[in-house]
C-alpha cells in the first residue's frame, strides 16, 4: 500500500477528550475517532490492527475445534426472559422495540442466543462436544465508558461458547480454551496473567480473566511471587488472619461522643486499628437488610458480599432501614440487633479478642468484645468477605501476596447447565438419558487488546508494534518523492518486500522527512526503512528497529534477507 492512497489522518495535538496513553495515541495516530460517548469508527490503520488481531484468534479457535458463525446483534427478549436475565441485566442492556413493538436487546453477550440456536438440533451425545463462536459488536450501555476502546459501549469481541456432555467435557474444553488464551495473548506479544476470577452476574462455575500488566489498568490483582496464584482482588481467597490469643475480659459498654468513624474509635479509645470492628450496611433490590462487619483496618468486598447474600445488587442502607432492627448508624455491632438484617461477619473478626464494637446506640461502643462469646452464632453468617491488601497471606503458599494492576483482555467460563437448563435445552446421552449440556464461555474483548497493547508499548513518540499486530511491519520512507531516483529504488524495494509477503507499506508522500519521520515513530511500525539521496549514491539502505531505537546499514543485496531476519525478532 502506497501512503498517498491511505487515509490516516494524525494529529500533532494531544487531544482534550483523552486521558489514557493508548487513548491519546489511537486518536493521534489516526486509528480510531469518536462518534458518541464509548462508540468509535476504526479508521483504516486501526481496522488492520483489529483485523490482525481477530485473526490470531480466529486460528487458535479454530485449531482447539472452534467453528465460526455469525449469530444476529438483535436479540429477541423472550430468550432472556426465559434465562430471568431480561429483568436483572439492569440499564447496561440496550433495549429496542420493532414497529410492532416487540421488545429486543443490542446483544451484550450471546448465551441465551447461541442456546436457543441449538435447541432441538443438537440431539445426541454423538454431536458432542461443540464450539461455536463469533467476532463481532457487542453493546453494553456502560455507566461510565471511558479510556477509547478499553472501555465502550459498542466493541467487538469474540465469544466462544462450548457444549459438553458432561463436566469433565466441560472442564477439557475449558482447558483448550485457557490454553488458546495463553498462545493467543503471546502471539499479540503482550505481558499477561490468567488470574483467578468471579463468575459474577453470568453465574455458573470456575473463571480466569486473562489480565494484561499495566498501571493505568482498572483491574487490580492479587499474585505471590512464591507460587503461581494470582487472582482478581474481587475473588482473592483470603486466609483467617488469627490474632493473638488473650483472656476474655468483661464486655463493657463505654461512652464514645461524636465517634461516628472507626478513625475517630480508635484515636478516641487510643487502640490499635486491628482492635476494631468495623460495620457497613447495605440493602439489597428488595429492601432486605445486610449488615456486614470487617476488621478496622479490612475493606468490605461488595463482590463477595453479593455472593454470601444472594443479593443482585447492594445499595448503601437507608437509617430507618438501620433503626428498625435496633441499630444506629455509625455505632453498629451484631450484639443485641432485633431479627430482620442479614448479618455476615468477616472471618477474620472471629478470631479477634477483647475489640472495640458498636454499641448499637449513638455515642456508645463496646470494648473487650469477644466475637465467638458475644455475637449470637444462630443470627451471623461467617465467611470470607474482604478485601485482599498487599501482605496479606498467600491462600497457596502462606507468603506474602503483592498487589498490581492490569487490563482484563479476556476472560473464561465454565457455565455448567445453568443456560440449557433455564431454556430446557437437551440431548440424549449414551444411555439415551435426556441430560442438560454443560457449557462453558469464552470472550475477548478486539479492541480492548489493541488498546492494551498500546498502553504497555510505548514511548514518548508514540506507538511500539509488536509485528504480529503492526499496520504495516515496514514502512519505506522516501525522503524527497520529487527526485525519481529515489522514488523509483523505493519502489522496487518495495516491490520486493511485497512479493515475499511482508505487510509494506511506501511513504510516497509529498512530506518533509521530518514530518514522515515523526508520523513513522508516532504510528509505530516495527521497522523503517529509509531512502535518501545518500541509499541512492551509496546502494545502500538505511534500517530502523522502532523497539530498540537501533538503526543498520545494509548494502542493497543484503537488505530484504537482513529486514526479514530483523522482522523475526519483533
Ligand atoms: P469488565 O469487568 O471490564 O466490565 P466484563 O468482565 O464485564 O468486563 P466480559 O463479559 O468478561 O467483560 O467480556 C469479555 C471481554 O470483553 C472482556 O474481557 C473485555 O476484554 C471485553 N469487554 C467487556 N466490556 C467491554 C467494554 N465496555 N469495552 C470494551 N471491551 C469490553
Ligand atoms: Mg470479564
Amino acid at each position: 500500500m502506497k501512503a498517498t492512497e491511505l487515509y490516516a489522518p494524525t494529529l500533532r495535538e494531544v487531544p482534550a477528550e483523552a486521558e489514557l496513553t493508548s487513548h491519546k495515541l489511537m486518536l493521534r495516530a489516526g486509528l480510531i475517532r469518536k462518534s458518541a460517548g464509548g462508540m468509535y469508527s476504526y479508521l483504516p490503520l486501526g481496522w488492520r490492527v483489529m483485523k490482525k488481531i481477530s485473526q490470531i484468534i480466529r486460528e487458535e479457535m479454530d485449531a482447539k475445534g472452534g467453528q465460526e458463525v455469525m449469530m444476529p446483534i438483535t436479540q429477541p427478549a423472550e430468550i432472556w426472559k426465559e434465562s430471568g436475565r431480561w429483568a436483572v441485566y439492569g440499564d447496561e442492556m440496550m433495549r429496542l422495540k420493532d414497529r410492532h413493538g416487540r421488545e429486543f436487546c443490542l446483544g451484550p453477550t450471546h448465551e441465551e442466543m447461541v442456546t436457543s440456536l441449538i435447541r432441538g438440533e443438537v440431539n445426541s451425545y454423538k454431536q458432542l462436544p461443540l464450539m461455536l463462536y463469533q467476532i463481532q459488536n457487542k453493546y453494553r450501555d456502560e455507566i461510565r465508558p471511558r479510556f477509547g476502546l478499553m472501555r465502550s459501549r459498542e466493541f467487538v469481541m469474540k465469544d466462544l461458547y462450548s457444549f459438553d456432555k458432561d463436566v469433565d467435557g466441560m472442564n477439557i474444553s475449558y482447558d483448550k480454551m485457557y490454553d488458546a488464551y495463553s498462545r493467543i495473548f503471546t502471539r499479540c506479544g503482550l505481558k499477561f496473567r490468567a488470574v483467578e476470577a468471579d463468575n459474577g452476574a453470568i453465574g455458573g462455575g470456575h473463571s480466569h480473566e486473562f489480565t494484561v500488566l499495566a498501571p493505568s489498568g482498572e483491574s487490580s490483582i492479587a499474585y505471590c511471587e512464591n507460587c503461581d496464584y494470582a487472582a482478581s482482588d474481587e475473588k482473592a481467597e483470603l486466609k483467617v488472619i488469627c490474632a493473638a490469643v488473650e483472656e476474655l475480659k468483661p464486655l463493657e459498654k463505654v461512652s464514645t461522643p461524636n465517634c461516628h468513624t472507626i478513625e475517630l474509635v480508635k484515636n478516641f479509645l487510643n487502640v490499635p486499628i486491628e482492635k476494631t470492628i468495623k460495620a457497613v450496611a447495605f440493602q439489597d433490590d428488595d429492601g432486605r437488610l445486610i449488615l456486614v462487619f470487617v476488621r478496622g483496618d479490612h475493606e468490605v468486598n461488595e463482590i463477595k458480599v453479593l455472593n454470601v447474600s444472594n443479593a443482585l445488587h447492594l445499595h448503601m442502607a437507608e437509617e430507618s432501614a438501620i433503626n428498625a432492627v435496633g441499630g444506629s448508624a455509625g455505632f453498629m455491632s451484631p450484639i443485641g440487633l432485633k431479627d430482620g438484617a442479614t448479618i455476615i461477619v468477616d472471618a477474620t473478626v472471629m478470631e479477634m479478642y477483647n475489640a472495640v464494637a458498636g454499641a448499637n446506640e449513638v455515642d456508645a461502643h463496646f470494648i473487650n468484645v469477644n466475637p465467638k462469646r458475644d455475637f449470637d452464632a444462630e443470627k451471623i453468617i461467617v465467611a470470607d468477605i474482604r478485601m485482599v491488601k498487599a501482605g496479606d497471606p498467600c491462600p497457596h503458599c502462606g507468603k506474602s501476596l503483592k498487589m498490581t494492576r492490569g487490563i482484563e483482555v479476556g476472560q473464561v467460563f465454565t457455565l455448567g447447565n445453568k443456560y440449557s437448563k433455564a431454556l430446557n435445552v437437551t440431548f440424549l446421552d449414551e444411555n439415551g438419558k435426556e441430560k442438560f449440556f454443560e457449557m462453558g464461555c469464552y470472550g475477548i474483548g478486539v479492541g480492548r487488546t489493541m488498546a492494551a497493547a498500546i498502553e504497555q508499548n510505548n514511548d514518548k513518540d508514540g506507538i511500539i508494534w509488536t509485528r504480529a499486530i503492526a499496520p504495516f511491519e515496514v514502512v519505506i520512507a522516501v525522503v524527497n518523492v520529487k527526485d525519481s531516483a529515489q522514488l523509483e529504488y523505493a519502489e522496487k524495494l518495495y516491490s520486493e518486500l511485497k512479493n515475499l509477503g511482508v505487510d509494506v507499506l511506501l511513504d510516497d508522500r509529498k512530506e518533509r522527512a521530518g514530518v514522515k519521520f515523526k508520523d513513522c515513530d508516532l504510528i509505530g511500525y516495527p521497522i523503517r526503512v529509509t531512502v535518501s539521496p545518500k541509499t541512492v549514491e551509496n546502494n545502500s539502505v538505511e534500517v530502523k528497529v522502532r523497539k530498540s531505537g537501533e538503526i543498520f546499514n545494509f548494502p542493497r543485496a543484503d537488505c530484504v534477507d537482513e529486514i526479514s531476519k530483523l522482522l523475526e525478532k519483533l
